[in-house]
């Protein structure tokens, strides 16, 4: 079993220093190795699959600098036969050949010597997950800026030590021991990561004599609880239950200290060491907020997991399509009112919401205890009548629901929690074929990790990604 313990680091200066710079020269490694692919694979187009773009001379393919996936260097592997005696991947990846350059990066540029090997090698790493995200349909990997790189990975050599521990490279500090790691586990991966207020480590440990869990087959599905995601109340479930939003992020007051202390920083002069001081106080605000947010959702999400039902039905929301800015309106290159600056304010609550963050957590809590998440097609959900089966946008009137066709009346967001519980109920019972299918789903989601609740740290939204994918 696979689980993940954050603790925060207690660095001293050089150590500060030096990590902030490896932060820095890994992000421009990134950097490079990313445009290299992305020149790498333009290059096909120009020159034909196997030629030099340096040189501009013609290649043969076992020399060649540009192969027809796009990596660069030697495209073969040293041979390695499978039993049937075929080579297995004769091809290099991209990751492979820019990790086996490597020692020429040391070479070309002596500093990159003082970065442990296995922190480089992850980084390039990191690079290949981003295409294949991009890959399975995601967006196209970004060049990095120093807001949105914060972080490097270790996956040798880290020693624990009581409250202490070793990075390679970096030396012996301190942490803050939160929270003891159980006996038995092994130390798989370490991240290391910059926040706001300072150093945190994330620590992902395995202990292989706890069995990953098999998730309950569908057949004896005994209970569902449906649940709809709000901004007026953060969910709603099926059995009436509802749980409030405190809004952390869109509430009057957060909204104004955030404002003042914003201005506080545009009208310090820039690059100035004021602004930067009162830079770190937005950033913090910030966290602060983030935090909160992170604490109160796994609260939620233990709350709807420890409710009693086997299966947990949640909305399939297209988010970034809910946030999406309105349509331009143009009347003879004169820009219209298209109604965004309104669009504005419920994008931010829905932001503030987080409910991706929410079902992610939900998704993890519920594996955990061997019960299954299925997702919904929330589809005119609140606006179907669950006695006749109209479907109007007039049925409903804010939190009320009332049919123009039968009358039935009832509150409108239950109402949808039950109508995604009915649905999903239907998959539940359904014909053969579609169990079949929403069967594998429900097993993909559960990660490979059994234990009592509340008994392993709370890992971040990338470890319960990595563990549920
Ligand atoms: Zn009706």
């Amino acid at each position: 079993m696979l689980t993940n313990y954050i603790y925060k680091l207690r660095p001293n200066q050089t150590q500060c220093l030096k990590m902030a710079n490896w932060v820095d020269m890994l992000r421009s490694q990134y950097n490079w190795c990313l445009g290299d692919r992305i020149t790498q694979y333009n290059q096909q187009f120009i020159q034909g699959n196997y030629s030099d773009i340096r040189t501009k001379s013609e290649a043969c393919p076992l020399t060649s600098f540009v192969s027809k996936n796009g990596a660069t260097g030697n495209p073969w592997k040293d041979s390695k036969f499978d039993k049937e005696g075929k080579v297995k991947n004769p091809r290099r990846s991209a990751g492979d050949i820019q990790i086996t350059a490597l020692p020429e990066l040391k070479i070309a540029r002596p500093w990159y010597g003082g970065i442990d090997l296995t922190v480089l090698q992850q980084n390039v790493k990191r690079l290949d997950i981003a295409y294949k995200n991009f890959f399975e349909g995601r967006g196209f990997p970004k060049f990095k800026s120093r807001s949105n790189f914060t972080s490097f990975t270790f996956v040798m050599g880290v020693k624990l030590q009581g409250s202490k521990i070793y990075l390679p490279k970096v030396g012996w500090m301190r942490f803050y021991n939160s929270r003891s790691i159980p006996n038995g586990f092994t130390l798989k991966a370490c991240t290391v990561r910059k926040r706001q207020n300072g150093w945190y480590v994330s620590i992902r440990i395995e202990d292989k004599s706890i069995p990953d869990y098999i998730p309950k087959p569908l057949d004896d599905v005994a209970k569902i609880i449906g649940c709809d995601l709000g901004i007026t109340k953060l969910v709603h479930l099926s059995d009436g239950y509802q749980i409030d939003n405190p809004r952390f992020s869109t509430t009057k007051k957060a909204k104004r200290t955030l404002r003042i202390r914003q201005r506080r920083v545009s009208r310090k002069i820039k690059g100035s060491k004021n602004r930067k001081k009162v830079a770190i106080r937005v950033g913090r605000f910030h966290q602060n907020i983030r935090d909160k947010r992170q604490s109160y959702q796994w609260k939620v999400a233990n709350k709807i997991v420890s409710r009693n039902a086997d299966v947990i039905a949640l909305e399939d929301l297209n988010i970034s399509g809910m946030m999406r800015r309105c349509k331009v309106k143009t009347d003879k290159g004169r820009f219209l009112k298209n109604g965004q600056s309104r669009k504005k304010g419920l994008n931010r609550a829905i932001s503030d919401a987080a409910w991706g963050d929410l079902v992610l957590k939900i998704e993890y809590l519920a594996a955990k205890q061997g019960k299954i998440v299925i997702k919904i097609n929330p589809k005119h959900s609140s606006q179907e009548c669950r006695n006749c089966g109209h479907t109007d946008k007039s049925n409903r009137y804010g939190e009320k629901f009332i049919c123009v066709e039968c009358g039935y009346h009832e509150h409108a967001d239950i109402g949808a929690a039950k109508t995604i519980r009915d649905r999903a109920l239907s998959i539940v019972r359904g014909d053969s074929a579609k169990l079949g299918v929403q069967h594998l789903n429900a097993q993909k989601i559960s990660p490979r990790s059994k234990s009592k609740r509340g008994e392993f740290g709370n890992p971040s939204n990338r470890d319960i990604k990595e563990a549920i994918s």
